[in-house]
């Protein structure tokens, strides 16, 4: 059969530590989780913002670039332009193109063409660079290209567009050509922007077209921002442009840096809350009551008086009321067994042990000048009354003769079994003839005793006094043995008397 260790015992303060440790790990762990998540989802927003404002300027870049178009097309099917470029003049053309170039807002240039891509006109009055004019001629953009950014001379960037006019007969009469400067587009993206954000729209070679800000973009060609960012780029239509919307990477926003400031409040708050009161008060009151337990039951087990102790935790209140209990007990046995060491158990008197207790304290009433008399009682033949009424007549007997001690001694005086059928008392403040007189009472009352008993003047009592002496100190043994000496004179003289062991200038009463 095995039988498992009993388990150690637990420190208490090493158990709270560890309890404390546990729960501010937990707390501040928790507490990071939280604000990890909420920096997860500002990031979120953050993306979220971006693409929405980038969404936003796509599409009125989309709806800008379809509205030149539309425009571009529009011109190009003017009923008018059909007569006009197969018989026209160049005046008559160029009067139609002045006519419209004043109602086209952020117009740049304004063209009529002829299939091979020649101007009709004059290029500078319809503000059409000779850049344009060698393109128009080499690429000829009326068979394919519609849209064309022209960014040669710095400040005069623009986009041509060109449509095509065509006979009814499907023939290929010519063309209008519309380049219009990019201040709308940047408008877009200014608008479009928030502050720090960055939104620049590249061609399908990455080429900066136009950005927001006082910059057209920085020239490199993809839109890139010093410093981490975050990048959003969308397609805008058929244009093979691309929209890059770029913004700084925010790692607190004012949010974020609240909550991460309540958060760290909170934590520091419920901390501190968890040690005072929490742990180290529970703490500090729970070994103050172990430590008043322990003080208790150490004044037990020490015979002292147990301080009275007032538990903080209602856990401890059985164990301090028991310890209380317990003290009690101990308490009233303690008196007990006290009272019965010093108590003649037959008679109730106090014992030999007792006397000598109290002896010392008649001997200081004496030294103060106060008359002490130490009275030594034997009972007379008291074996004759056990031998012949029995053992039990002779209790009877002792018993009388102690009723009548409890009778006739006051609260000074002290009357004690020493043995046997021997008692001594000690008489406060009563000469020689008070003491006389008092052994004459004590007579008279155990005689009747004894009539009561049917023992009538069947014994008497032998008594033998003696001083105590205050100067020089008596001891006890001294004035037992001159009381002894008087009562073995009592005796001696015939019983049934009491005899002085009286000093110098002391009347013998006997
Ligand atoms: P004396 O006059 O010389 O004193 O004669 P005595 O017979 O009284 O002799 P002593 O005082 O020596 O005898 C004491 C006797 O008391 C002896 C003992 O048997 C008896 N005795 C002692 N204690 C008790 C007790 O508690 N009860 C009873 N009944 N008798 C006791
Ligand atoms: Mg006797």
């Amino acid at each position: 059969m095995s039988t498992s260790a009993p388990r150690p015992p637990v420190s208490l303060r090493r158990h709270f530590s560890w309890l404390l440790l546990g729960v501010t790990v937990m707390l501040v762990g928790g507490v990071g989780l939280s604000l990890w998540f909420s920096l997860q989802v500002d990031s979120q927003n953050q993306d979220g913002l971006l693409k929405i404002h980038a969404e936003g300027a796509r599409d009125g870049v989309k709806r800008r670039l379809d509205h030149y178009r539309t425009l571009v097309d529009k011109l190009a099917r003017d009923p008018e332009l059909e007569d006009m470029l197969r018989f026209g003049d160049p005046p008559d053309q160029q009067a139609w193109v002045r006519s419209r170039q004043t109602l086209i807002p952020d117009l740049y240039g304004l063209t009529l063409l002829t299939p091979e891509g020649e101007i009709l006109g004059d290029a500078t009055t319809l503000r059409v660079g000779p850049r344009c004019r060698a393109e128009l001629v080499s690429r000829n953009p009326l068979r394919g290209m519609r849209l064309h950014l022209q960014r040669g001379v710095a400040g005069r960037e623009h986009v041509d567009l060109v449509s095509a006019v065509r006979g009814f007969d499907n023939e290929l009469l010519g063309g209008v050509f519309l380049s219009m400067r990019l201040d709308a587009l940047k408008r877009i993206l200014d608008e479009a922007a928030y502050p720090g954000q960055t939104l620049t729209l590249l061609d399908e070679a990455g080429e900066t077209v136009v950005s927001n800000g006082n910059g057209n973009g920085n020239g490199n060609g993809n839109g890139k921002a010093s410093g981490a960012a975050r990048e959003i780029r969308l397609d805008v239509g058929d244009a093979g442009w691309t929209l890059v919307a770029r913004a700084p990477v925010q790692k607190l926003t004012r949010s974020g840096k609240v909550q991460i400031l309540v958060g760290g409040a909170t934590l520091l708050a419920v901390l501190l809350l968890l040690l005072e009161t929490g742990m180290l008060g529970l703490r500090r009151a729970m070994l103050r009551d172990i430590a008043a337990t322990r003080d208790a039951l150490t004044a037990l087990a020490r015979d002292e008086s147990v301080p009275p102790i007032v538990p903080h935790y209602a856990e401890f209140e059985q164990a301090v009321s028991d310890i209380n209990l317990v003290a009690l007990h101990l308490q009233e046995q303690r008196s007990r067994l006290e009272h019965l060491s010093l108590t003649d158990p037959l008679t109730g008197l106090p014992n030999r042990r007792a006397f000598e207790t109290r002896f010392p304290q008649a001997l200081g009433f004496a030294e103060r000048g106060h008359h002490i008399a130490l009275v030594l009682l034997d009972i007379d033949h008291f074996k004759r009354i056990n031998d012949s009424h029995g053992h039990g007549v002779g209790d009877q007997v002792l018993l009388a003769l102690a009723q009548t001690l409890k009778t006739l001694t006051r609260r000074a005086d002290l009357a004690a079994r020493l043995a046997g059928d021997e008692f001594a008392i000690l008489l406060a403040d009563l000469d020689a003839a008070g003491v006389a007189l008092w052994y004459q009472r004590l007579i008279d009352h155990f005689g009747g005793e004894l009539n009561a008993l049917g023992l009538n003047q069947q014994t008497g009592i032998s008594a033998g006094q003696a001083w105590l002496q205050g100067v020089p100190r008596d001891s006890m043994n001294q004035a037992l043995a001159r009381a002894d000496r008087a009562l073995y004179q009592a005796k001696e003289r015939g019983r049934a008397r009491l005899v002085f062991d009286a000093p110098a200038g002391e009347k013998n009463a006997g």
